[in-house]
């Protein structure tokens, strides 16, 4: 059975004019304006991510391109393909690869993207669990593999979690624990600690209390996901235990580093880089294979909240102040 193309569809659009950019929401953008790419994907959720937000509100470095529609995230239906890997009818999700940036993205009614860029959406989950894993998702389990590929095992110890009341820090304080893992979780919401408890974290913390005073600390994490930057992982960096390592992923805080080269020469610490935008194609399926079969549901119960396209330019600004919670899943109606 063959679905109709619509002729038009619903999308937030951003335009550019006089160096300020506007967002609107569009009923009637025809489906011809699409860009170029061999599956037409029926969009039934997108997802709000930090750099959503900075796209909406115009900040530079992200839109590459005007009219730009942003979502670095998407998951649906395919309605049409011109690859024989990829059939009408299948679900598929898309993170990263540039989209909402370069190319046209998940905050839309339909998206059409080259083939390469999709992934079957795991049995488990609904294209509404999709994207309340979505690239913050898939980030936290890409800086979980990283740190267990450098040795880190549960039992090793406490592993502070940064940022962990948004997005990226909420999947992996949940990934971490169900793993057996014995969690801290840093933030700066003291009324998030419950929260932060139901998802797994066995200990919770105020964000200073990572600030160093000096460039090495007393001996702590036996691992860590930084999703903040700037003094914060400067000061992870400083109780790191010896050989241990951290992943850095974010720059909420700052994309400063004041550290010294101390916990890396004296201590044989590691800073792991975690980038979900380029990731090479297998890792993404290992990385959703192990989502799919380890995240626990507290996260798509706890963690989620469902908001229409038209919220999205408030969100933005929200998510940039700090003050979402957990995932926010974009729904185009
Ligand atoms: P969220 O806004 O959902 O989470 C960020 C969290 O950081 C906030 O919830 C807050 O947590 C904390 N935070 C915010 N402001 C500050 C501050 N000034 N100082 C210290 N902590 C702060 O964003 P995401 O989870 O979507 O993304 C987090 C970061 O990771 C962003 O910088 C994003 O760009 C980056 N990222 C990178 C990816 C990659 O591929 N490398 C992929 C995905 C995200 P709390 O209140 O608990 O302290």
């Amino acid at each position: 059975m063959t679905t109709a193309v619509p002729d038009a569809f619903r999308a937030l659009i951003l335009s550019q004019q006089d160096g300020t950019v506007q967002a609107s929401l569009r009923d009637d953008l025809p489906t011809s304006e699409l860009p170029e790419g061999d599956v037409l994907v029926a969009v039934e959720a997108s997802s709000l991510n930090y750099k959503d937000g900075l796209a909406v509100l115009g900040r530079p470095g992200v839109v590459r391109s005007y009219p730009m529609v942003p979502g670095i995230d998407l998951a649906g239906t395919v309605l049409e393909s011109s690859d024989e890997r990829h059939q009408q009818g299948e679900r598929v999700l898309v993170t990263g690869w540039g989209m909402g940036e370069r190319h046209w993205g998940g905050y839309a009614e339909l998206a059409r993207v080259p083939a390469d860029w999709l992934i079957r959406i795991p049995e488990r989950f609904s294209a509404r669990d999709a994207m309340a894993v979505g690239t913050a998702g898939l980030t936290a389990m890409l800086c979980v593999m990283a740190l267990e590929e450098r040795g880190l095992t549960p039992g090793a110890g406490e592993v502070v979690v940064t940022g962990a009341a948004g997005g990226v820090g909420s999947v992996a304080v949940a990934l971490l624990a169900a793993r057996g893992y014995t969690v801290v979780a840093s933030t700066g919401r003291a009324q998030e600690q419950d929260y932060l408890r139901r998802l797994g974290a066995h200990t919770v913390i105020g964000r200073e209390e990572l600030l160093a005073r000096r460039p090495l600390e007393r001996e702590r994490w036996a691992g860590a996901v930084d999703s903040v930057g700037g003094d914060v992982l400067a000061g992870v960096l400083a109780s790191l235990r010896y050989g241990a390592s951290a992943t850095a992923c974010g720059l909420a805080r700052s994309s400063e580093l004041p550290t010294s080269v101390l916990p890396f020469i004296l201590r044989g610490a590691s800073l792991l880089g975690i980038d979900s935008v380029m990731c090479p194609a297998e890792k993404r399926q290992e990385a959703w294979h192990r989502l799919a079969g380890e995240l626990p549901g507290v996260l798509l119960q706890e963690g989620v909240t469902e908001q229409p396209l038209s919220e999205v330019p408030r969100l933005a600004r929200e998510i940039l102040e700090g003050r979402v919670r957990g995932r926010t899943v974009i729904l185009p109606r």
